[in-house]
């Protein structure tokens, strides 16, 4: 057989909030009932701004890791997400690039099957509390499809807000799933998929 040159291997970078799951810090703000956690990068768009409220907020209330997992812990993978995910590791290699916690996630990556997450992290002190977070590098989206891109993958990159734009514009397919209105308008260039069915039909068209 000859070598086929030309052939590529995809790889396919996909965000988790609004994507495979809903919103962590909406659900935990409506089953704590504090209402500032819902805000987000829109309301606040400066992220170290966001999180150290975010902190603080958790901190007056007295709200562990702990009490944070178990409302998580109560969350579902948004409906057909699942099987969406489990379709996509049969037909390629899948990271899930978030800027959630690894400790967030864990029971929802328990539902979806342990796939490979790329995210951040938290420092927890001997009470249990969360006192800071880490970025495991800035721009971290954008810096996982390129470092994918330079050993030879062709990227398809999957997302649904602004976190998601400067990866989707590094991948080599970009595409919005389940976007606000604000984000389609701003940003035109990237097809837009509103279910998991139409979203398998554009990957599959990719695949080839
Ligand atoms: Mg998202």
């Amino acid at each position: 057989m000859p070598l086929d040159r030309n052939k590529s291997m995809h790889i396919v970078c996909t965000d988790l909030e609004g994507v495979l799951v809903p919103e962590i810090w909406i659900h935990v703000s409506q089953k704590t009932g504090i209402e500032a956690l819902r805000l987000t990068t829109r309301d606040i768009p400066d992220y170290d701004e966001l999180m150290r409220r975010r902190l603080g907020l958790l901190d007056k209330h007295g709200l562990k890791l702990k009490d944070i997992t178990d409302v998580i812990a109560g969350m579902e993978p948004l409906a057909g997400a699942r099987e969406f995910l489990d379709w996509l590791r049969e037909q390629t290699q899948v990271i899930i690039v978030s800027d959630t916690y690894i400790e967030f996630a864990k029971p929802l990556m328990a539902k979806l099957g342990w796939p490979t997450l790329f995210c951040h992290t938290l420092s927890i002190n001997a009470e249990g509390a969360i006192v800071d977070y880490h970025l495991r590098q800035p721009d971290a989206k954008r810096h996982v499809v390129e470092s994918l891109k330079r050993l030879n993958f062709e990227v398809i990159a999957m997302g649904d807000s602004y976190n998601d734009i400067s990866m989707l514009k590094a991948a080599s397919h970009g595409i919005l799933f389940r976007p606000p209105q604000n984000v389609v308008a701003e940003f035109p260039q990237f097809p837009v998929n509103h279910d998991y069915r139409d979203i398998k039909t554009a990957i599959s068209r990719i695949l080839g």
